[in-house]
């Protein structure tokens, strides 16, 4: 099937002129028809848009000017991204009629690349939660069992990739909202380090954690698409002047990796007994490969979601003061002055699990308390960053599950939010450090869902976490089993 191709395959039928740009975008249309019904996995999209887009493509090839290897092949964007004169709802009723004025950088640099811009994928709202359950434009269902949730609050970005309805998509990760659904859908997810990717055109959930990143199908492609996105922007102050690599290159260096076993998300109450005997499989294969294996211990880690909790809601606390109805997002009719109008619209414009985040930021923040929260869990954080830092002196990657279980079924968790934030107990720590990190499939469990693994690497150490990722890839083949939709 040719939507399930990966993006080296699409290149290569591109490059020998067995495929045209055109001719992909009809048959991810095509597949998009027929699965969306069920999945739900965008917003929205522009068919025709995107058709323009392939043809302009197609004419580049033929005239043998085609802007990378990857001219014409389609990604999808998180419906939190700008691209310029497309609607932009980050989930929410807040920005139901808000059309991007301008394309985010990292659309300024797929277009040189000559890459599809392809539709608005479905999230969470202001991408807070874990489900893709608070989207305000309804739910996400798991390619693998559609009872199931894709997880988030990317969830649309990797539904779509796993059922085959386009071949990559950009994701955002502040707390594992691409790790968490590329592990729930069986696909492969990659949160660079903070500072690697720019944000400018992305909506701010959490500034000090938010980092785009790529969801695809195989290692390589995720690779393919860090190159093309990293790099330092002066738009963007965050972010950092370290070369970018060819990772898909780096991705296949090949060494004995020094693995570090994360001991505290090995262990515990919440671990699922199928995803921990899968990640043992893992850490076996990595053995049998002669690569030095050692557990490491993090104790500060415990503290992270609750600190987590703290921090990301302080700052969208503060991120989400804008959307006023008067210099962003809906204006409610029935207001009558001034202090109404912020009053309703955000009463109006707002789900229930972003006023949760508001309140709570608000409260952390305020005054007499702000020592006791906000203070202190900016020092858990410094703490966390130290214990990461000096056990990747001493090995190369942490392994450890992406998730604690594999995805759980709609509506399990809608109403206890604190089961809700515990799926992100394995990823949370690391936005907080700053670590890049991937997901990749590695099984699935009793109910056939599939199980991620997380791989955590050293600051800009993006080749050699993506190589160690590979190295696993190569001798299995979760990546390429594909739901039966
Ligand atoms: N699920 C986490 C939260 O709700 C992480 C979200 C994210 O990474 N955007 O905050």
């Amino acid at each position: 099937m040719i939507y399930y191709q990966t993006i080296k395959d699409l290149s290569n039928a591109l490059q020998s002129g067995s495929l045209m740009p055109s001719g992909l975008m009809a048959a991810f249309i095509k597949r998009t028809k027929e699965t969306e019904p069920a999945l739900h996995s965008f917003i929205c999209y522009d068919e025709a848009d995107a058709m323009k887009q392939a043809e302009a493509a197609d004419l580049r090839w033929k005239s043998g000017k085609n802007l990378s290897p990857y001219d014409g092949i389609p990604i999808g964007i998180k419906d939190i991204i700008s691209v310029r004169n497309q609607p932009m709802t980050c989930g929410s009723r807040m920005l139901e009629n808000y059309i991007s004025p301008y394309d985010a950088t990292v659309i300024t640099k797929l277009r040189a690349a000559g890459m599809v811009i392809w539709g608005r994928l479905n999230m969470d709202e202001f991408a807070m939660g874990s489900s893709t359950e608070t989207s305000a434009f309804g739910t996400t269902q798991n390619p693998w069992n559609l009872e199931y949730v894709p997880g988030g609050s990317s969830g649309g970005s990797a539904a779509a990739v796993a059922a085959g309805q386009a071949c990559v998509a950009l994701g955002t990760d502040t707390g594992g909202s691409i790790r968490q659904p590329a592990a729930f859908c069986g696909i492969v997810g990659l949160k660079p380090t903070y500072g690697r990717v720019s944000r400018y055109g992305v909506t701010a959930f959490a500034s000090s954690l938010d980092q785009v990143g790529p969801i695809g199908r195989s290692v390589e492609d995720v690779a393919a698409v860090l190159s093309i996105i990293g790099g330092r922007d002066s738009h963007d102050s965050t972010s950092v002047d370290v070369p970018v690599e060819d990772y898909v290159h780096a991705s296949t260096r090949e060494k004995p990796w020094r693995v570090g076993i994360l001991s505290e998300f090995m262990e515990g109450d919440g671990l699922d007994g199928d995803v921990s005997a899968a990640i043992q499989r893992v850490v076996q294969f990595y053995e049998s490969q002669g690569c030095p294996i050692q557990p490491v211990s993090l104790p500060k880690v415990n503290a992270g979601l609750a600190a987590y909790y703290i921090i990301a809601t302080a700052e969208a606390f503060s991120n989400l003061a804008r959307f006023d109805g008067i210099r962003y997002g809906h204006r409610s009719k029935a207001a009558t002055d001034v202090a109404s109008v912020y009053a309703k619209s955000r009463a109006e414009g707002f789900g229930e699990e972003v006023k949760r985040r508001i309140i709570l930021g608000a409260f952390v923040l305020s005054g007499g308390f702000h020592d006791a929260y906000y203070t202190r869990a900016q020092k858990v954080r410094s703490l966390i960053r130290s214990e990461y830092m000096r056990a990747l002196d001493d090995v190369d990657i942490i392994l450890s599950p992406a998730t604690p279980t594999a995805a759980f079924h709609e509506t399990e968790k809608c109403e206890d939010p604190l089961s809700m934030y515990l799926s992100d107990v394995y990823t949370v720590t690391v936005n907080m450090a700053g670590l890049p990190a991937i997901s990749i499939p590695c099984g699935f469990d009793r109910n056939h869902m599939p199980i991620g693994a997380q791989l955590i690497g050293r600051p800009f150490g993006e080749g050699d976490l993506l190589a160690a990722a590979q190295f696993y890839e190569k001798y299995h083949d979760f990546h390429r089993q594909h739901p039966p939709l």
